[in-house]
């Protein structure tokens, strides 16, 4: 871990919860879903019948619908998987080395290097599938997937596995992304919304090279005066990563319209970087 790394998201206590600093609590509007389930499809995609989802919420996160996000990976390009390669031992983040996994993930030439436990030890963790995986990569537009370049995929859970108050189940930054182990299924949607906030976290540390940067978005957050959700409340880094989701599901869509006149300066600000 370095210090760039941001405590990311997702909590896994009920939204009654207080929140704990660095995580998300479970936001009632995901709806339950398989781990195994993906929310992929053709490149058939409606837009969001509404474009509610971008207005200020209280609720926890961020929650776009599932037909934004398959919009979005109906723009991709294609995607390549490299052969898979046995690591015989590879040190986790927070845990001991073991055997694991490792594929690269390229699409439209950018390379991720995805690492992930061996498939013995992959189901029963409660973690999204490779191939959930591979789908969110997709919606990433290229210019803000290129800031992502290893994915890994966790047996070990956060330290904060099992508190009370909520667990970190991913976290972004510093060019990575990792995803841990939750306690509870989760579902597409879900991830979908987690990894492009932890992404933001990625794109986050390219575009802000100052505290001046910073403080611009600072400065933006009260000339909008408002949230995306409760969670962007809780810091600037987590409120781009909020808005992030809100702005990249709604490239090229009628919301964008709304979005930005929801939230003028964050809009301006992002379309600027
Ligand atoms: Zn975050």
């Amino acid at each position: 871990m370095t210090s760039r790394r941001t405590p990311g998201p997702i909590g896994l206590s009920p939204q009654s919860a207080p929140l704990t600093p660095g995580t998300f609590g479970l936001a009632n509007s995901f709806a339950p879903g398989s781990v195994g389930q993906t929310a992929s499809g053709a490149g058939t995609a409606k837009q969001p019948a509404s474009c509610a989802f971008v207005r200020p919420t209280t609720k926890h996160l961020v929650a776009a619908p599932d037909s934004a996000f398959v919009r979005r990976r109906g723009l991709s390009g294609a995607v390549t998987l490299s052969a898979v390669t046995s690591l015989p031992s590879y040190t986790w983040p927070h845990g001991p080395a073991t055997a694991a996994l490792s594929q690269d993930i390229t699409i439209s030439g950018h390379t991720i290097a995805s690492i992930r436990p061996l498939d013995a030890v992959y189901s029963g963790l409660n973690l999204p599938s490779f191939s959930q995986i591979v789908d969110f990569l997709k919606v990433l537009p290229k210019k803000n997937r290129t800031h992502t370049h290893t994915l890994i995929v966790s047996p070990v859970p956060h330290p904060s596995s099992g508190q009370q108050q909520g667990e970190t189940i991913a976290q972004g930054g510093a060019d990575d992304i990792i995803i841990f182990p939750a306690s509870k299924v989760r579902s597409a949607n879900f991830y979908d919304n987690l990894l492009v906030h932890e992404s933001g976290h990625n794109y986050q540390s390219s575009v802000w090279k100052s505290g001046a940067m910073v403080a611009q978005w600072t400065a933006d957050i009260a000339a909008d005066g408002n949230r995306p959700s409760a969670y962007s409340a809780s810091n600037s880094g987590e409120d781009f990563s909020e808005f992030y989701i809100l702005y990249i599901t709604t490239l090229g869509t009628a919301c964008a319209q709304t979005l930005q006149s929801t939230y003028p300066a964050r809009y301006a600000r992002m379309s600027g970087y």
